[in-house]
């Protein structure tokens, strides 16, 4: 895909990290770095966005992503509408774009949106208005954009070296948005070793995440690995018939003490989460001193302004 770029630059649009050039994803990260301070002491905050609106349309159900995104754009100074599924017209069988150009008319500069259908930020894109822009927030099983520069972001700050090293990705890689996303990013920041561990059933089709190994057992997958990404059971893009039995998926492939011991002394484990305790990981880990489960929360709100400030500076002072 080709990512839109404003005439100063900036990019339009975020949908995908499909194709997105590394400077831009480099320049993202470090602008999100400079926003990240440590928990207790506050957070910047600036008036950059002043007189901006961003609109969360979500239609499917969101905890982290919605929230940072909207303390994102409040602690830039702009205005936030959440619009939700329950409360929107979209229930009354509006079609999504009304309900766009109804937030349009309401001079809405940026739409966040999630939803469970393939194509929906990439349709909005094609038919908003120039000045206005579309961050996709989750688009089925296809792509979170700002999911994936958290995740890179919280790899780059324990392991900066990006081209040293090997990452696991593990779990249902079939119905991940986050590990299609992760899969982009790492393989554009320069990562030589992309595994992806899954039960044959939860693997990709052969013709995604082209040059990763893949593998079956989870053993073998994350030996001597850098980073251990674990992913949650897409319950929800799957039929009950798919649904792996929890005992059983937990004795192959949940994260354990045992199995990260495996990887490498100084690995880091993370989780996109909502997490599946003792289905994809153990506590004991999810909760252990090799976990970064909470940076990933802590960074994806200095992403989010990142990506907020990247689309929505050109308009300059109100
Ligand atoms: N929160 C992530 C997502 O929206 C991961 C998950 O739901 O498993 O894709």
């Amino acid at each position: 895909m080709t990512h839109p770029f404003r005439a100063d630059g900036s990019l339009r649009h975020l949908i995908t990290l499909e194709g997105l050039p590394r400077p831009i994803i480099e320049r993202l990260l470090d602008q999100a770095q400079s926003l990240v301070r440590p928990l207790g002491e506050r957070p910047p905050v600036s008036d950059l966005l002043a007189g901006c609106t961003v609109a969360n349309l979500f239609t499917e159900p969101s905890t982290r992503t919605r929230v940072s995104f909207e303390l994102a754009a409040k602690r830039l100074g702009a205005d936030v509408v959440n619009l939700e599924v329950q409360l929107s017209s979209r229930v009354k069988g509006e079609s999504m774009l009304d309900t766009v150009y109804t937030l349009e008319s309401l001079h809405v500069d940026a739409l966040v949106i999630r939803d469970a259908e393939t194509g929906v930020p990439g349709t909005v894109a094609a038919h908003v208005a120039p000045h206005v822009s579309i961050l996709s927030a989750g688009e089925s099983h296809v792509a979170h954009p700002t999911q994936g520069l958290l995740d890179a972001l919280t790899v780059r700050q324990h392991k900066p070296r990006f081209e040293a090293l090997s990452i696991a990705i593990v779990g249902d890689i079939r119905h991940s948005r986050v590990a299609r996303s992760a899969f982009h990013v790492f393989r554009t920041l320069g990562v030589p070793d992309l595994r992806i561990v899954a039960p044959p059933a939860l693997m990709p089709e052969p013709t995604e995440f082209s040059g990763c190994a893949r593998h079956t057992t989870l053993e073998a997958g994350v030996r001597d690995a850098d980073v251990v990404m674990m992913l949650r059971i897409q319950k929800e893009r799957m039929a009950e018939v798919e649904l792996p039995d929890a005992d059983r998926y937990y004795a192959s492939y949940g994260l354990t003490p045992e199995r990260l011991a495996l990887a490498r002394p100084d690995a880091i484990v993370m989780h996109p989460q909502p997490m599946n305790r003792g289905i994809e990981i153990a506590s004991e880990v999810a909760d252990g001193p090799r976990s970064v489960i909470r940076d990933q929360v802590r960074n994806g709100v200095a992403v989010r302004m990142a990506v907020l400030r990247e689309v929505l500076a050109w308009r300059g002072a109100p």
